[in-house]
């Protein structure tokens, strides 16, 4: 079975969009949602694109911000600072990669928790690793979805990650955790690699290298999630970190890229940026 997170995305996307109907009469406005862009990183204008036309869909406010990648750390940091202060903003968030000049870490920690729609911050990071509310980041939250949509079992299972990235590896593996699997993360150092992953009944890969996993790798029945955005050496094409030819005969469940895992990214960040609106509007009803 092939998942599409693009169909799955769409489904939770008109849904979100009749919640966000009705909170200009609950609430007196709609979510809002600002997105800095530094530079013209043609990847990163695209995503920022998609993000502006995912809200337009749900209904939600966006304002993209536009900056020259000559901006200053200061500069960016005071931006942040305002959006923070600005009571008509409920989410922030700032495309990376960054210029080499700005700290991405500075950057993270400036934009308020309450804000942090991508779910970076290290309280936010903090919050998930010791089981407590937090906004959770979109990529692993989208996978998560993806497999219980597909009717996947997690609770049991043994699950092997590859990538310890701090924005998909190790956040999705521990919402794997949370879900009562059996996890092992691997990374770049891991020894005999595919002997981990011939083993795994759930197999996600955030690696970042073009139809890394091949059919070998993989037993018969896996459940594989590629996270991978890459180009196809060859072609020049979209392609994801498994080679989905080889191994989408031997998978149970495969998620294609591109439209697998990527449209559940923005998904959730829309989701994030609505729970967000509405934490901060029972904050400030608490607060009257
Ligand atoms: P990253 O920060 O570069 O991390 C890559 C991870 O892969 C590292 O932990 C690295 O190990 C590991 N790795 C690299 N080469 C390996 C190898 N040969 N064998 C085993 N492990 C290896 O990447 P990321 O930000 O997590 O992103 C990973 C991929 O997902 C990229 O293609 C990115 O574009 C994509 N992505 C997609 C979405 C989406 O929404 N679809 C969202 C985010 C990222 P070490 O730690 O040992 O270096």
């Amino acid at each position: 079975m092939i998942i599409s997170g693009k169909e799955l995305s769409a489904r939770l996307k008109a849904e979100m969009a009749e919640q966000v109907a009705a909170f200009p009469e609950k609430y007196g406005r709609v979510p809002h949602l600002v997105v800095i862009l530094v530079g013209d990183d043609p990847a990163s204008v695209s995503y920022v694109t998609g993000k502006a036309k995912a809200s337009e869909v749900v209904g939600i406010r966006n304002t993209t911000i536009r900056k020259p990648e000559t901006i200053t750390e200061e500069e960016l940091l005071s931006l942040i600072g305002q959006l923070n202060g600005d009571d008509t903003v409920d989410g922030i968030l700032v495309q990376l990669p960054l210029p080499r000049h700005i700290s991405e870490a500075k950057v993270i920690e400036t934009i308020s928790k309450e804000k942090d729609v991508d779910g970076f911050h290290p309280l936010n990071v903090a919050a998930l690793w010791q089981k407590q509310p937090c906004t959770v980041a979109c990529t692993p939250k989208g996978i998560i979805k993806l497999l219980k949509a597909a009717g996947v079992t997690i609770q049991g299972k043994r699950a092997v990650v590859i990538g310890r990235s701090n924005i998909v590896g190790l956040p999705v593996s521990k919402l794997l955790l949370d879900e009562n699997a059996t996890v092992t993360v691997a990374h770049s150092r891991t020894v005999n690699l595919p002997e981990l992953t011939r083993q795994a009944d759930i197999l996600v890969v955030a690696i970042g290298r073009p139809k890394f996993v091949t059919a070998d790798m993989v037993s018969e029945g896996t459940v594989v999630i590629d996270v991978g955005v890459n180009r196809d050496p060859q072609t020049g094409k979209l392609c994801g970190d498994v080679d989905f030819a080889g191994v989408e005969p031997k998978a149970a469940v495969i998620t294609p890229v591109p439209g697998g895992v990527g449209p559940m990214t923005i998904c959730c960040l829309m989701e994030n940026t609505i729970e967000c609106f509405l934490r901060r509007m029972s904050d400030g009803l608490r607060q009257d």
